[in-house]
Protein backbone atom coordinates (compact mmCIF):
# COMPACT_ATOMS: atom_id res chain seq x y z
CA UNK A 1 0.00 0.00 0.00
CA UNK A 2 1.59 2.59 -1.56
CA UNK A 3 0.47 6.38 -1.26
CA UNK A 4 0.60 8.02 -4.54
CA UNK A 5 3.14 10.54 -4.37
CA UNK A 6 3.47 13.72 -6.72
CA UNK A 7 6.47 12.48 -9.02
CA UNK A 8 7.37 15.65 -10.68
CA UNK A 9 8.30 18.56 -7.52
CA UNK A 10 11.95 17.73 -5.63
CA UNK A 11 10.47 17.85 -2.21
CA UNK A 12 11.70 20.79 -0.49
CA UNK A 13 13.57 19.64 3.10
CA UNK A 14 11.93 21.31 5.48
CA UNK A 15 13.41 22.81 9.22
CA UNK A 16 14.10 20.24 11.68
CA UNK A 17 13.00 22.72 14.44
CA UNK A 18 9.42 20.90 15.88
CA UNK A 19 6.41 22.31 14.37
CA UNK A 20 8.34 24.34 12.06
CA UNK A 21 7.57 23.33 8.40
CA UNK A 22 9.68 26.71 6.92
CA UNK A 23 11.92 25.37 3.90
CA UNK A 24 16.10 24.57 5.52
CA UNK A 25 18.27 27.17 4.23
CA UNK A 26 20.28 25.53 6.77
CA UNK A 27 22.42 22.36 7.63
CA UNK A 28 23.55 21.65 11.44
CA UNK A 29 26.05 19.17 11.34
CA UNK A 30 26.93 17.69 14.53
CA UNK A 31 28.51 13.88 16.68
CA UNK A 32 27.46 13.01 19.90
CA UNK A 33 30.59 10.83 20.82
CA UNK A 34 28.56 8.84 22.82
CA UNK A 35 27.06 7.25 20.22
CA UNK A 36 28.69 8.42 17.00
CA UNK A 37 32.75 7.01 15.74
CA UNK A 38 34.61 10.73 15.32
CA UNK A 39 33.78 10.98 11.31
CA UNK A 40 30.10 10.48 11.56
CA UNK A 41 27.90 13.27 11.24
CA UNK A 42 23.86 13.66 12.11
CA UNK A 43 22.41 16.74 9.96
CA UNK A 44 19.45 18.78 11.04
CA UNK A 45 17.88 21.57 8.83
CA UNK A 46 17.28 24.66 9.60
CA UNK A 47 15.48 28.15 8.50
CA UNK A 48 16.79 31.12 9.22
CA UNK A 49 14.58 31.31 12.45
CA UNK A 50 15.53 28.64 14.08
CA UNK A 51 19.44 27.84 13.24
CA UNK A 52 20.36 30.08 16.21
CA UNK A 53 18.65 28.01 18.36
CA UNK A 54 19.53 24.55 16.71
CA UNK A 55 23.26 25.68 17.13
CA UNK A 56 22.90 26.59 20.74
CA UNK A 57 21.28 23.05 21.51
CA UNK A 58 23.60 21.21 19.83
CA UNK A 59 26.50 23.66 21.12
CA UNK A 60 26.08 23.64 24.71
CA UNK A 61 26.59 19.78 24.38
CA UNK A 62 29.41 20.05 22.00
CA UNK A 63 27.89 18.10 19.65
CA UNK A 64 28.29 20.91 16.68
CA UNK A 65 30.74 20.51 14.25
CA UNK A 66 29.83 22.50 11.33
CA UNK A 67 27.08 24.85 9.70
CA UNK A 68 26.66 25.71 6.61
CA UNK A 69 24.46 26.35 3.55
CA UNK A 70 21.80 23.63 2.25
CA UNK A 71 22.83 24.18 -1.53
CA UNK A 72 26.35 24.61 0.15
CA UNK A 73 26.21 20.78 2.17
CA UNK A 74 24.35 19.35 -0.67
CA UNK A 75 27.28 20.08 -3.03
CA UNK A 76 29.66 18.26 -1.04
CA UNK A 77 27.58 15.01 0.00
CA UNK A 78 24.72 12.72 -0.97
CA UNK A 79 21.80 13.65 1.17
CA UNK A 80 21.50 12.07 4.47
CA UNK A 81 18.81 10.85 6.91
CA UNK A 82 17.98 13.58 9.44
CA UNK A 83 16.41 11.75 11.78
CA UNK A 84 17.44 11.22 15.19
ZN1 LIG B 1 12.38 26.62 11.54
Amino acid sequence: MTLPLPDTSPVTPQCSAKGCRADAVWVLAWNNPKLHTPERRKTWLACEEHREHLSKFLGVRGFLKDVMKLDEWEDRRPPESTEG
